[in-house]
């Protein structure tokens, strides 16, 4: 690789291997100045272009010496799902809720850097004081799965379905955290909730208590999963298919559903198949299979446990030595879970070790970038929700951190 910027062929040819399931264009785990990075072609471009060159030791440097300076004026949080070379920053770590929980705490600093994507970093700025500055390293990292949701499109559909249904149905909507803010406000607005994957389950006993059917966005999956373990069968589950008038359904669909799915789900948890299971279990007679509940269903099925980020690291944090476990999440929290069990087998179930593209944005030159801009006075990349979607937003989050 050379150090030069990545030509416009380039660009087409790494967008190709984004779509294609059988190769991964961040295989490479380790990072490399960021203008070497195969995919920095696609991602925000208008870092200084002082910062593409820098190795990882210089950036290492810069950060930690704008860390001292900034002190109790910054706290970094991180997701699970970051790179080694960013993770080791956060003050704070965690799955979507865990840090959900951590930005509500912020409340003596000026600067929280969230190295996660684009709509943790709203749900942050919506859950801390107008006093705390909300930044994202880079704002290109957003996440496939809430650009399946886009705002307006979910809004006709709910105008849609209650001209059927009309109200006396009482369909309450709930959205996973995975989405725009506008999203939150608008289930905030309507009598529903936000979820996560660690609080699915009540949150759909929530709305249950409050009406009949369930309109869950965007992760079909999460949804169909969770449905399932409460006992709700699949022929009581309709998909609303994007761009379809109507959704594809008729009338009789949607009056005899109890849930209905939004057409969405996470491009790095669809990777997982049952093939994979059927793998695993070959080559090991004992192992334990836990995957994230955005697989789809015949994965979840297939597998011996399910469960949040949080749950799949305490699962095998506390299971007995000697124990082998396949797991179906992302690669970067498999690998640092297998590094912290040196006792155990921990294993991807997936053999292309793909992590998430999206969250693989935040570089550590992102992260330099933001923090010597703050200590020169400067706040770039701040993530600012506006105050009446932060309102009906808060109201949708403060009903999901009062099931807890
Ligand atoms: S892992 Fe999936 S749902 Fe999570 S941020 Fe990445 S694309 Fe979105």
């Amino acid at each position: 690789m050379t150090s030069s910027m990545p030509t416009t062929k380039d660009s087409t040819d790494l967008l190709a291997l984004y779509t294609d399931p059988d190769t991964c264009p961040t295989d490479q785990l380790e990072a490399v100045p960021l203008a070497e990075e195969s995919a920095f072609v696609a991602w925000q471009q208008e870092i200084p272009r002082s910062y593409l060159s820098l190795s990882t030791e210089e950036l290492d440097f810069r950060i930690r010496r704008s860390r001292l300076r900034l002190g109790d004026r910054l706290v970094i949080l991180g997701h699970h799902y970051q790179r080694d070379e960013v993770f080791k920053y956060a003050d704070y770590t965690g799955d979507s809720f865990k840090l959900a929980q951590h930005a509500a705490a912020q409340k003596d600093t000026e600067f929280v850097l969230f190295c996660g994507v684009h709509f943790m970093a709203e749900s942050a700025d919506i859950l801390t004081s107008s006093d705390v500055a909300v930044l994202l390293p880079n704002m290109a990292a957003g996440c496939s799965m809430a650009d399946m949701a886009r705002p307006a499109d979910v809004f006709s559909a709910w105008a849609e379905i209650n001209n059927v249904l009309g109200n006396q149905h009482g369909t309450i909507p709930i959205t996973y955290m995975n989405s725009a803010a506008s999203l939150k406000a608008f289930v905030g607005e309507n009598n529903g909730i936000v979820c996560t994957s660690s609080n699915a389950s009540q949150t759909f006993e929530y709305a249950f208590d409050r009406g009949e059917k369930v309109f869950f966005f965007p992760d079909q999956h999460l949804g169909r999963n969770t449905a399932f373990d409460m006992g709700i069968s699949l022929d009581e589950m309709v998909l609303w298919k994007r761009g379809k008038p109507f959704g594809g359904l008729t009338r009789d669909d949607l009056e005899h559903a109890k849930v209905i799915l939004w057409e969405g789900h996470c491009s790095t948890h669809q990777r997982f198949s049952t093939e994979q299971i059927a793998e695993a279990r070959s080559k090991y007679e004992n192992v334990n299979i836990i995957v994230h509940p955005e697989c789809s269903w015949d994965v979840v099925q297939a597998a011996d446990s399910n469960g949040s980020t949080e749950k799949i690291i305490t699962t095998v944090n506390e299971a007995p030595s000697g124990s082998v476990w396949g797991i179906g999440t992302e690669i970067n929290l498999v690998r640092r879970l297998a590094d912290a069990n040196p006792d155990k087998d921990v294993f991807c179930l997936d053999p292309v070790v793909c992590p998430c593209s999206t969250m693989y944005r935040i570089h550590p030159a992102y992260i330099a970038w933001v923090l010597e801009s703050l200590e020169q006075g400067k706040i770039i990349n701040q993530v600012i929700v506006d105050q009446k979607t932060r309102d009906w937003s808060m109201l949708a989050l403060e009903r999901m951190l009062q099931l807890n």
